[in-house]
This record gives structure tokens, C-alpha cells and sequence, in this order.
């Protein structure tokens, strides 16, 4: 299987190509050339097998230049750093919803699907390749990629990881999982300023042709962690496909029967892993796409004009903050029958204007398995509170968004399909708000001790890599100013 630019369709490279390069030349993301297909047959038999197992054969169809064996030693591998049995357990709420919780990694929260196994195959690809440089992975970080990416990369032989976190934008959990990292090829710095100085920061070294050459003198050359990573994103096709099959296995749906999966989406990465689970053959009636009030792909889904031109919130829901929605590329790449040239005119109009538009009709008959919807910060909060009361079930704010969603469609289109909310973090991430929905007490900043009070409130345990965070040794305590971020990456090299 070979891949090629969503900006240039005459750029085909290997999938370990894929997995070193990160990004096509030409600015374009990297796609399989075609879709290879999974049999009802082959979900059947995938009943009787671990989730590694089942992932290592999905993998294998997209991953041409590993074997299965290799493919089944990096997913036990990924899948054993696991906290408890079952990496993604598809848990039933009522007769037309299941929860799928993809949080039960190192980092708690779903980035641990894909950046446990990353590191495996950008390994294995920079063997094969050739690669004689070593990798030295940049992060610009909101919360949850960085720590995902330092848990995945820790002393990972050949590969040195920067993550930069904005001093203002992390929530307290989220700075000290990363502050406390183990591993002695990381290394964690705080940006003065907020998410996006720290994004445009580490942007500014990619593009920075004299760094890059002063970096390779010194042996490295760099790589993305982000989902824009063909690597990130297929571990992700694979708990689609295992969660039919699960369902299947439990009876709960027949052979062939459509299921809907809604999803908490911010850089779109998951859901258009979904999708591609859909071109695979997996029977998906809908994808619905949630966002909180950041809700430029509601607004896209309903109307065809993706515009980028307003105000950014805050949320509840951090790692859905986000405008720019980098994989939505890929869907515009398939719905506008692989138009390259298309795609890279739409992108060159969002990035002069911000904004582009489609024929909304065309987007309907194209893809009309997307629906979008968003969920304002009070229904998220109050989604919480009746969820848990209902159901006796603690949703995170980003899952929450997702239900929220889900509630409002199944209204209004009577849609009675099987639905699998799919669940992004443990509500431990984010116990403060999680506790002020429940209780209404503001705890602010007092993150460990929210999470002691939720505990005690809820009777749901703390997961294991969430426990005595504070009691951990801070490692890392640098903020610097943006502009000297240069010299930070420059100055770790020079010691290593
Ligand atoms: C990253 C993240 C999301 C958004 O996922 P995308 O693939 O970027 O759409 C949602 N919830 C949580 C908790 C996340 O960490």
C-alpha cells in the first residue's frame, strides 16, 4: 500500500515513509491510495481475538511494509502499558447507547491509543528507511498530546521529544503529569503566553531552514507527534472496527447492522478514523461530529463554509479548543473525489482568509454520514450532573460534549439506532470541573485535591496513573519567553 499527498496525488511514498516524513512536502497530508476492506467474515473471526491482535490486523492492511508479527510484538507492547486488562472496553448504558472508553492508557486519555504504538512504528520506519539521523519530536501542546507523546517516547533508543505547553492554557493535572515526566530523552518547557504562541513558536523551528540544518550538524532531524502523522492516525481506525465486533460477539446487534458513533472532535483526527472504518467496510449509518462552542465544524456540516473568523473560547472542554481543524483535509481530500488541486485551493483560502466554502449540497450527497452538532458550556455541566444521576456513570467534559450532542440528534431525527458515544479522557482529568457540575463547588485550582473529594463523592477510583501525582518529583519547572525557544532546543541538543 502506498500514500499520497491530499495536495498532490502524484507524490506516492511507502507507509514507512509516511510514518518518518509526518507531512508531504507539499504541505499535504499523507492518505492510502485506496481503502483495503474488512469482510463481516473477518470481524467474525476477529471475535475470538485480544484487542492487539485485532489492531495489528487492521494495521496490516494499511501497513504494507511491516509484517504481522511485527505489527502483533508493537501492539502487545503498546497495549500492555494498559492499566487495567482491556485497552478500550465498549461499556452498555441503556438499550440504544454504549460508552467507548478509550482512556485507560498511561496518560488517561485517548492520544494514549495511537502514542503508544507511534513510537514502535517510527522505530521500525526509520529502520527501514535507512534513517541515520536520530528523531527529535517538537509538541506544542494544550494538554494531552504532550503527556501522551513524553509517555510514548520516554527512552525510546534515537529519539529525543521537546514538548512546549503555554503557561496559561493547561489545566492544572495536565501541567503536573507533564512536570513530573520520567525518561531520560524528554523534556518539558512551559511558554509564556497561551496555546497559540506556543504552537506558532514550534511552527516557526519548522520552517526555519538554518535550524534545521544546525540541528542535523548535530545528528537530528525533526518529526510531528501530532495526528497530522499517517502513524497517529490508523492505530485509531482499529477500536472502530473492534467495537463493532464486540457488539456483534455480545449480541447486541445482528450481522450487517448499521451502528452511529458520535465523537468529542477537535483536530477531527478521531472521527475521520471512523470514517475510514466506514470506507473499510465496518456498516456506519452515522458519524456525528461534536464540539463544544468552538463550532466551526457544526457550522461546516450544517451549512458547507468552514470559517475560522471569530472569537476563540475557553472551555471546559480544552482539547476541543481548536479553529483549525488540520485532518478535515483528508474527509475534503475523499468527498471531493480526490481533487488534489482542489484541496490545495480550499486550504490556500483558509490560510489568506480563513475561510472557505463548499457546495452544500455537494457536501450532503458526498458525505451523508456527518452530521454536527455542538453543546453549549452549561449543557456540558448539566450533562454531567443528570448523566451521573441517571445512569450512575461519571462522564469527562469532552464525553460529556459528545452526549450532550447525541441527546439533541436522537430528538430530533428519531434516528433509534445503536449509537457508541466514544469517550476521550478519564474525568479525572478534569476533576475540578467534573466536581463543580455535580456539587457546584468551585475547587479552582486545587486539582489533587478535587480528585480526592470526586473519589470520595462519586466512589469511582482514581485511576492508577492519576494517583499521588503530587507526590512525584517536579523534573521540569522552564518557562521562557517565545522568542527563545531556539535557543532552549538548541542549548538540549548541544548536551545530549
Ligand atoms: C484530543 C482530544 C479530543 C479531540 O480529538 P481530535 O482527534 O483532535 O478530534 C477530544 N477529547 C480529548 C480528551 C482529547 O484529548
Amino acid at each position: 500500500m502506498q500514500f499520497i499527498s491530499t495536495r498532490a496525488k502524484d507524490t506516492s511514498v511507502s507507509s514507512s515513509e509516511a510514518i518518518v516524513a509526518g507531512l508531504s512536502l507539499d504541505g499535504g497530508l499523507f492518505v492510502p491510495e485506496s481503502f483495503p476492506t474488512v469482510s463481516m467474515d473477518e470481524m467474525k473471526e476477529m471475535i475470538e481475538m485480544s484487542y492487539s491482535e485485532r489492531a495489528a490486523r487492521v494495521l496490516s492492511k494499511f501497513l504494507s511494509d511491516f509484517s504481522l508479527e511485527e505489527l502483533m510484538d508493537y501492539t502487545e507492547k503498546a497495549y500492555s502499558k494498559f492499566y487495567d486488562g482491556d485497552p478500550c472496553p465498549l461499556v452498555a448504558i441503556d438499550e440504544q447507547t454504549y460508552i467507548l472508553e478509550l482512556w485507560h492508557g498511561p496518560t488517561c486519555a485517548f492520544k494514549d491509543m495511537a502514542l503508544s504504538l507511534l513510537p514502535y512504528l517510527m522505530t521500525a520506519s526509520r529502520e527501514k528507511v535507512g534513517e541515520q539521523s536520530k528523531t527529535l519530536i517538537l509538541v506544542a501542546t494544550s494538554g494531552d498530546t504532550g503527556k501522551a507523546a513524553l509517555e510514548g517516547f520516554k527512552d525510546v533508543e534515537n529519539c529525543e521529544i521537546i514538548v512546549f505547553y503555554p503557561s496559561e492554557g493547561v489545566s492544572d493535572m495536565q501541567r503536573l503529569q507533564m512536570m513530573t515526566q520520567e525518561g531520560d530523552n524528554v523534556y518539558v518547557c512551559a511558554i509564556e503566553g497561551n496555546f497559540d504562541d506556543a504552537q506558532t513558536a514550534v511552527k516557526t523551528i519548522f520552517n526555519d531552514d538554518a535550524m534545521k540544518a544546525e540541528l542535523l550538524e548535530s545528528g537530528y532531524k525533526l518529526s510531528s507527534a501530532n495526528s497530522i502523522n499517517w502513524g497517529r492516525l490508523v492505530p485509531q481506525i482499529a477500536y472502530y472496527v473492534s467495537s463493532y465486533v464486540d457488539l456483534l460477539s455480545a449480541d447486541e446487534i445482528e450481522e450487517g447492522e448499521l451502528i452511529n458513533f458520535c465523537v468529542p472532535s477537535g483536530n477531527f483526527g478521531n472521527i475521520l478514523a471512523g470514517y475510514y472504518a466506514m470506507r473499510m467496510g465496518v456498516p456506519i449509518g452515522k458519524l456525528i461530529c461534536a464540539s463544544n462552542i468552538n463550532n466551526v465544524l457544526t457550522d461546516f456540516f450544517k451549512t458547507g463554509t468552514y470559517d475560522i473568523n471569530r472569537e476563540f473560547h475557553k472551555t471546559s472542554s480544552p482539547s476541543m479548543d481548536i479553529l483549525i481543524s488540520s485532518n478535515l483535509e483528508r474527509l475534503l481530500f475523499e468527498i471531493s473525489g480526490r481533487d488534489d488541486k482542489y484541496v490545495a485551493e480550499i486550504m490556500n483560502d483558509l490560510n489568506t482568509k480563513g475561510v472557505y466554502e463548499l457546495d452544500f449540497n455537494k457536501l450532503r450527497s458526498s458525505a451523508p454520514n456527518f452530521m454536527g452538532g455542538f453543546s453549549s458550556e452549561e449543557d456540558t455541566l448539566d450533562t454531567i450532573a443528570n448523566f451521573y444521576e441517571v445512569n450512575d456513570y461519571l462522564l469527562d467534559p469532552h464525553t460529556a460534549v459528545a452526549v450532550s450532542v447525541f441527546a439533541n440528534y436522537a430528538v430530533e431525527s428519531s434516528d433509534e439506532t445503536k449509537t457508541v458515544i466514544v469517550s476521550t479522557a478519564s474525568p479525572y482529568k478534569f476533576p475540578t470541573d467534573v466536581y463543580y457540575a455535580l456539587t457546584t463547588t468551585d475547587m479552582s485550582d486545587e486539582s489533587v485535591l478535587a480528585c480526592k473529594k470526586l473519589e470520595s463523592y462519586t466512589g469511582v477510583d482514581i485511576p492508577e496513573p492519576l494517583q499521588n501525582l503530587s507526590k512525584r518529583i517536579s523534573r521540569f519547572t522552564d518557562c521562557v519567553a517565545k522568542e527563545d525557544i531556539k535557543n532552549t532546543v538548541l542549548n538540549y541538543i548541544k548536551k545530549k
